[in-house]
C-alpha cells in the first residue's frame, strides 16, 4: 500500500458526523422534502451527502447521513436488495451508483396477427449500466 501524503487524519479516519434527516423548527420528518443525494467528497463508505427542505415551515438543511436515514425518509421509494432509488439516482453500498454506459439490447419479436403473416420486428431497448464500486451492477431501462 502507498502512503497517501494527504491523510494526515488523526486516529478518528472519518470525521464526518451523519445525522438524520430531521426539521427541528417543526420537530418533525414528516414534511421532509429530499432534493438531491449525492456522494461526499472524499467519499466516506455508507455515507452520503443530501440536501432537503421541509414543506411545512421551508427550512432548507445539507448534512451527510447514512443510506438507511435516508430510506427512512424516502419511505415510499424503492429500497429493496440493497439498493435505494431516488428519482434517477441508485445507491448501492451506502454511495450513489455511477453510469458506466449505455447499452442496446435487440431481439426479435413476433408482432403479427395472424402469427407468420408478417416479418418479426426487432425491438431495441437501450438500457443504462450502473456500477457500485463494489461490482454490482444494474441495468436501468432508459
Ligand atoms: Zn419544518
Ligand atoms: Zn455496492
Amino acid at each position: 500500500m502507498s502512503a497517501d501524503p494527504d491523510s494526515r487524519v488523526p486516529q478518528g479516519r472519518h470525521h464526518r458526523s451523519s445525522r438524520r434527516p430531521w426539521c427541528p423548527a417543526c420537530r418533525s420528518e414528516a414534511h421532509l422534502i429530499i432534493e438531491s443525494i449525492q456522494s461526499l467528497t472524499p467519499p466516506v463508505p455508507g455515507l452520503v451527502g443530501i440536501e432537503y427542505s421541509c414543506a411545512a415551515c421551508n427550512s432548507c438543511f445539507a448534512h451527510p447521513a447514512t443510506v438507511q436515514q435516508i430510506a427512512k425518509v424516502l419511505n415510499d421509494a424503492e429500497h429493496h436488495g440493497g439498493i435505494l432509488r431516488f428519482g434517477n439516482h441508485y445507491i448501492h453500498c451506502g454511495e450513489p451508483m455511477t453510469v458506466t454506459g449505455v447499452e442496446s439490447v435487440r431481439w426479435e419479436a413476433e408482432v403479427s396477427d395472424p402469427p407468420g403473416s408478417a416479418p418479426l420486428a426487432t425491438i431495441a431497448l437501450s438500457t443504462r449500466i450502473l456500477r457500485c464500486r463494489c461490482g454490482f451492477r444494474l441495468d436501468v431501462p432508459t
